[in-house]
């Protein structure tokens, strides 16, 4: 085991970067780990046009690409390992990876939150066969193809928006006829010739070809209970994101959906263990909302680290 860290910040999305870059230039010398997708969900979307600074927008992985480099200039140490288990029931703190044991007087959890899945069985036999949850990462897989993007919020909006440049037409599905999306991106959709609209419709189903792609989606009529199939050959989920919270069940006070819970800023249910960003906030889930707590868990940790002192 190695030596007692002052901080460190479980997590590589905007928070936990900024995180870094705060308690860097405080010099408490911290610790990050990267975990399974480093950068978090910002390498996997496209163009950010709505963080300020970036007048003429950026590439998701490019901005995080900068954030790491920031923290790494004021001396954090990062390394791509993932926590997989905590023990926040003494101090100092004990955090494990599958290959070493951690010490920290505080910790700093930035895990973020994933995208939710439908839940069918075809859905998991397919994902990577016409099944996505990523446009970025999968959208040029279809040229010319007919798309299906399941959802009503700014996601879906924007997965389909994107997916106009490579597929012949996509459809949005969605559940209702009201949208969660903000007005500015579900007209944007509206005037784009290349999408069409399934509204008040769920998917039941997906159905494969004899290639073992996808082939149709079975959808039902949320009002009539009718059925119909709608032949497509990909279908990009966009429904939300579920926090990734699950090491810290028993540990930490978590909401009825999974988010950790925080009061006074960043502070969580046990002394010196802090969370910011999409894994503590159900409500914004912006980029820059994400860096500004990362930016207030630096703070209170440091401050909280002093009074310890004291
Ligand atoms: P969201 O706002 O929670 O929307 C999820 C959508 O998926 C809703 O329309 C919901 O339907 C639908 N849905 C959920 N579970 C479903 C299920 N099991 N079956 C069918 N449909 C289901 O999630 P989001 O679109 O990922 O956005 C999350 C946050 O990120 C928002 O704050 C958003 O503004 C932000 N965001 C911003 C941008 C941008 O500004 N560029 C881009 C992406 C995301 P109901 O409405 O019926 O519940």
């Amino acid at each position: 085991m190695s030596e007692v860290r002052n901080v460190v910040i479980i997590g590589s999305g905007p928070a936990g970067y900024t995180a870094a870059i705060y308690t860097a230039r405080a010099n408490l010398e911290p610790l990050l780990f990267q975990g399974l997708q480093p950068g978090g969900q910002l390498t996997i979307t496209t163009d950010v046009e709505n963080f300020p600074g970036y007048p003429e927008g950026v590439m998701g992985p490019e901005m995080m690409q900068e954030f790491q480099t920031q923290a790494e200039r004021f001396g954090t140490e990062i390394r791509f390992e993932q926590i997989t288990e905590v023990d926040f029931s003494s101090r100092p703190f004990t955090l494990k990876t599958d290959f070493d044991t951690f010490q920290a007087h505080s910790v700093i959890i930035s895990t973020g939150a994933s995208a939710r899945l439908l839940g069918l069985e075809a859905e998991t036999a397919l994902m990577g066969r016409g099944v996505s949850a990523c446009a970025t990462c999968d959208g040029a897989f279809f040229p010319d193809k007919d798309i299906l993007v399941v959802g009503g919020g700014d996601s879906a909006m924007e997965e389909a928006n994107y997916l106009t440049r490579f597929g012949r037409k996509v459809t949005i599905v969605h559940r209702r006829e009201e949208f969660r999306a903000s007005k500015i991106m579900v007209d944007r959709c509206k005037a784009n010739e290349k999408i069409d609209w399934l509204l008040n419709k769920s998917v039941v189903d997906i159905l494969p070809g004899d290639d073992g792609k996808v082939r149709a989606a079975l959808l039902e009529d949320t009002q009539s209970g009718e059925q119909m199939e709608v032949e497509c050959d990909g279908i990009f989920i966009a429904i939300g994101h579920t926090p990734n919270s699950e090491i810290f069940e028993d540990k930490l006070e978590k909401d009825e959906n999974g988010y950790i819970v925080v009061h006074d800023g960043t502070y969580t249910s046990v002394d010196g263990v802090f969370a910011c960003g999409d894994v503590m906030d159900h409500i914004y889930r912006q980029a820059v909302t994400a860096a500004g707590t990362g930016c207030m868990a630096a703070i209170d940790a440091e401050r909280w680290l002093e009074a310890q002192e004291a």
